[in-house]
């Protein structure tokens, strides 16, 4: 009897010990994993749990399954099973996608944390604004929290591996026994944003099946779809403020809930990188950070070298200056941004990859990835058999090893999250500046509502000053929009609205080094020493509206040109109205009306639109008496490449949220040709990287891609269809452009897209050149100079000099005797000239046009070697695009057009 007993209890633990395997993963997994080294104790085996559905029981394959990628439709149908098999899961719907998809947030935890959620959830809100919190209430408030730690997979879709990789950690966090599981179920909230771009998760699971899945080698590759979402690519990684209403969903969800660690991950680099927060590093943020980012990192490292994994480094890579990056809004949020690049194959192939560099190419292909360094002891190998098993392997033994050290070390967590924000206020408090002003009365107050609603988006609070604020700095008038720093995000406010300056010239960065938003939308914005803002007494703003407004009576409405973006959408919406503009500055009383101002007849829906749009108008009595012209809507259409339709798809969407009407045209319609008929104006915007990518575009391999819709594949042939991607336009196309040009058309060229003109002959007379190679310019705001301010792009605009987002488009060189008269803009190119960020080797662009104005047989070619529409940043430069297409038959009377016809 007592040796049966003692039977059963050892039975029992062995139980525990020894949970039940599926054997044919183990096997699978084994076979499916290129080497013995990239496989960890972590993922060689997986148990079973009654009842407990695993991602093969819902999907039929194993994650890591050779040529298996999953729709959103799936990944959801999976966590949703895995939800209602357990009380250990909960499926949070957080919003709806640009294309209206769903976008999930999925809760692990144990059962006791997931039925008292919303008691976790207010801590954590605690902790991000301490304000009335003392610190032994803090102290108690970290006892009872639990750390959130949030992971994000597929923000970039052809970054495949980390929705799949996400299922089996679900699955396993809420499966698996033993104490590492215990730990984390007992002290944390693991959290699963299972696609976090839902749109080009889908369109680019269909492209594979359509077209990648039979790649063999790299030497078989086939690009990528034109789109990932609606509009942008890579750049939802960019969209600093929150444009695409997917990441404006997950900011929300962010903000709902603070988790103190996003964990995003991508793929590009070998083996493994975990980012480390190396230079150039943002001042502005706090030290703690800097110290948690490596920790981390090194965690990682050293669990996965003991495993014998090698090719995991960290450094070298992605630094801290730029705040754009859509998981920063954990780290802008006194949290936690970590991230990592594993090593993908673009779909589910397995196939062998080249990993260094050629002999004899250039930076950037590969940089020295394999190479032994300091930070890279155990570096990936040259060459590789890879697969989408080693990739999952990677990525979980990475993020198990990262929430070993997180559930270990959560209280620490915890309190360096209160401290954190808990320093953001005392900065505010105690450091100048102390805070902005966003002076009330400015010409046109819809740019400064712009920042107002961004930095309100951010959680950043603001008010409005019921009364006259007297400052050192000045005096600002009652309702001047305030931002003290004494706020939990102080700090990012801060970081949002100063001067860039960029710490050593010797450092490159992985993206812009500026962003400066008051330099970006034309806005006066003051940075206030004065401790005493803190004190100004001001009513909360929620989000800002400025209500348009006119003055007096009469049967004619000036509409003033004061540089609002709205101005062109007032034009559209009145589409059947006839517009004049004025060409030269009035008065009416004591109101000054600019050039470029609208003449309208007055009517209900005018008035309508014009409060609406935040437009000022006075009413006339009669026309003035100043020269004036017909404001027509051109017949406009936009032309991309199909191999690059991201900056593209920045326009489009400034188009798109202006109301601007356009045709999206491809090099199917360009070659067709007669493109004058249907057209008055082409607008080409910056994209690829040379005359000759617009030109030639995708390499045509002989076998045709095709991008259509079709009941298999219904997400292919969104926003433009082709049967074949691959070839451009040619330069039958180019043939094509320059007829428009010469039959009367005009055609716009932004940034790099100003290369082809000069390039393939449009413009014989105008030379475009490229910088050599010590100069370096990561984005950096710089100056302009007007030179022709009455020409009608500029109406609107009353400084000779203004900020321009320096663009890397062409150096263009324009004939002596021309530059007068079609050199509309020009760069000064001194050391001053550099307004926020950094330009090594300003002097390079020293009297360099900016805007070219080159009148071709009846039309005209309007060259930018400035991007006016930038990553929904530079709204301030947005006007001189639109004026350009609202003006587009009315140059000016003593510019070269009039006297060629
Ligand atoms: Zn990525």
């Amino acid at each position: 009897m007592k040796k049966l007993f003692l039977f059963v209890i050892a039975a029992a633990a062995a139980a525990v010990a020894q949970q039940a395997q599926d054997p044919d993963f183990a096997k699978s997994v084994k076979e499916w994993t290129t080497r013995p080294e990239f496989l960890s104790p972590l993922t060689d085996h997986l148990p079973k749990a009654n009842g407990i559905p695993s991602p093969k029981d819902v999907l039929g394959y194993y994650i890591g399954t050779p040529k298996k990628l999953t729709h959103t439709a799936d990944l959801y149908r999976y966590y949703r099973a895995l939800e209602s098999s357990t009380k250990r899961v909960k499926v949070i719907p957080i919003g709806r996608t640009d294309e209206g998809r769903e976008q999930l947030i999925v809760v692990i935890a144990d059962e006791d944390t997931i039925r008292n959620l919303d008691t976790y959830k207010g801590y954590l809100a605690k902790l991000a604004d301490p304000r009335g919190v003392t610190p032994d209430q803090a102290k108690q408030i970290v006892g009872q929290a639990k750390l959130v730690y949030m992971f994000s997979g597929g923000l970039h879709s052809a970054e495949t591996g980390p929705p799949e990789m996400l299922m089996e950690l679900a699955y396993r966090l809420v499966a698996e026994d033993g104490p590492l599981f215990d730990q984390i179920r007992k002290n944390m909230i693991v959290m699963i944003a299972p696609a976090f771009e839902p749109d080009g998760r889908d369109r680019y699971v269909d492209w594979y099946y359509r077209h990648k899945i039979n790649e063999e080698t790299e030497a078989d590759r086939v690009p990528g779809p034109p789109y990932w979402g609606k509009y942008i690519y890579h750049d939802n990684n960019r969209d600093i403020n929150y444009s695409q209403v997917t990441m404006r969903n997950w900011l929300k969800f962010y903000l709902d809930w603070h988790p103190p660690i996003m964990h995003d991950l991508h793929e590009s680099v070998p083996f493994m990188y975990t980012f480390s927060g190396q230079a150039p590093q943002n001042p502005t943020l706090d030290p703690i950070l800097y110290a948690e980012l490596p920790w981390l990192a090194n965690f990682e490292m050293t669990k996965m070298f003991g495993y014998g994994m090698p090719g995991v480094w960290d450094h070298g890579y992605v630094d801290m200056w730029s705040p754009g990056y859509l998981g920063f809004m954990s780290s802008n949020h006194n949290g936690i941004l970590r991230m990592y690049e594993t090593f993908g194959n673009g779909g589910a192939n397995t196939m062998r990859r080249k990993v260094a560099p050629e002999p004899g190419s250039g930076p950037g292909a590969g940089e020295n990835q394999t190479t032994r360094e300091w930070y890279r002891p155990l570096p990936p190998y040259k060459e590789v058999v890879w697969s989408m098993r080693n990739n999952t392997n990677y990525m979980e033994t990475g993020v198990l090893s990262a929430l070993e050290v997180a559930s270990a070390n959560a209280k620490t967590l915890l309190q360096n999250f209160y401290e954190k924000s808990r320093n953001s206020i005392q900065s505010g408090t105690n450091d100048a500046p102390f805070g902005y002003v966003l002076p009330a009365g400015q010409p046109d107050m819809t740019r400064v509502a712009f920042i107002v609603n961004i930095l309100r988006l951010q959680g950043i609070e603001i008010g409005r000053a019921t009364s006259e604020v007297k400052l050192k700095d000045g005096t600002y008038p009652a309702g001047s929009l305030i931002v003290k720093r004494n706020q939990p995000y102080g700090r990012l406010a801060k970081i949002l609205l100063e001067k860039q300056v960029y710490p050593d010239q010797n450092l490159r960065t992985y993206d812009d080094a500026a962003w400066t938003m008051g330099l970006m939308s034309h806005a006066d914005v003051k940075e206030i020493s004065d401790k005493a803002i803190l004190d100004a007494p001001v009513t909360p703003v929620d989000t800002l509206t400025i209500p348009g407004g006119i003055q007096g009576d009469g049967q004619l409405l000036a509409v003033l040109h004061n540089g609002a973006n709205s101005l062109v959408t007032l034009r559209y919406r009145l589409k059947d109205v006839k517009f004049e503009a004025v060409e030269q500055s009035f008065k009416s009383g004591d109101t000054e009306i600019p050039a470029g101002s609208f003449l309208i007849p007055a009517s209900a829906r005018a008035r309508t639109e014009i409060e609406n749009l935040g437009l000022k108008a006075v009413a006339l009595t009669g026309a003035p008496n100043v020269p004036r012209h017909d404001v027509d809507l051109p017949r406009l259409a936009m032309f991309s490449t199909w191999g690059s339709t991201q900056d593209v798809g920045w326009v489009r969407y400034a188009f798109d949220h202006f109301e601007l009407k356009y045709d999206l045209i491809y090099k199917e319609q360009i070659r067709k040709g007669n493109l004058r008929a249907s057209y008055d104006v082409i607008v080409i915007p910056n994209q690829g990287r040379s005359a000759k990518s617009l030109v030639f575009d995708l390499e045509s391999k002989g076998t045709p891609i095709d991008y259509t819709k079709s009941s298999d594949f219904p997400t292919l042939g969104a926003y433009g269809e082709s049967s074949d991607i691959t070839g451009g336009m040619g330069l039958e196309g180019v043939v094509e452009l320059d007829k428009f040009v010469k039959a009367g058309g005009v055609l716009i060229t932004l940034g790099v897209a100003s290369f082809l003109p000069a390039d393939y002959g449009l413009t014989p007379t105008i030379d475009a050149q490229r910088t050599s190679g010590q100069f370096y310019a990561p984005g950096p705001i710089i100056e302009a100079e007007i030179t022709h301010p009455t020409n009608p792009i500029f109406y609107g605009y009353t400084s000779k000099t203004i900020p321009v987002r320096y663009a890397n488009g062409p150096l263009l060189r324009v004939p002596l005797d021309d530059r007068k008269k079609e050199v509309l803009m020009r760069f000064p190119g001194t050391d001053k000239s550099v307004l926020s960020g950094l330009m090594r080797g300003v002097a390079e662009t020293r009297d360099r046009p900016a805007i070219v104005d080159v009148p071709s047989g009846r039309g005209r070619v309007l060259m930018f070697a400035t991007n006016p529409c930038y990553r929904w940043q530079n709204l301030g430069e947005f006007n001189m695009l639109a004026n350009a297409i609202l003006n587009y038959n009315d140059v000016p009377k003593s510019s070269p057009t009039s006297t060629a016809e």
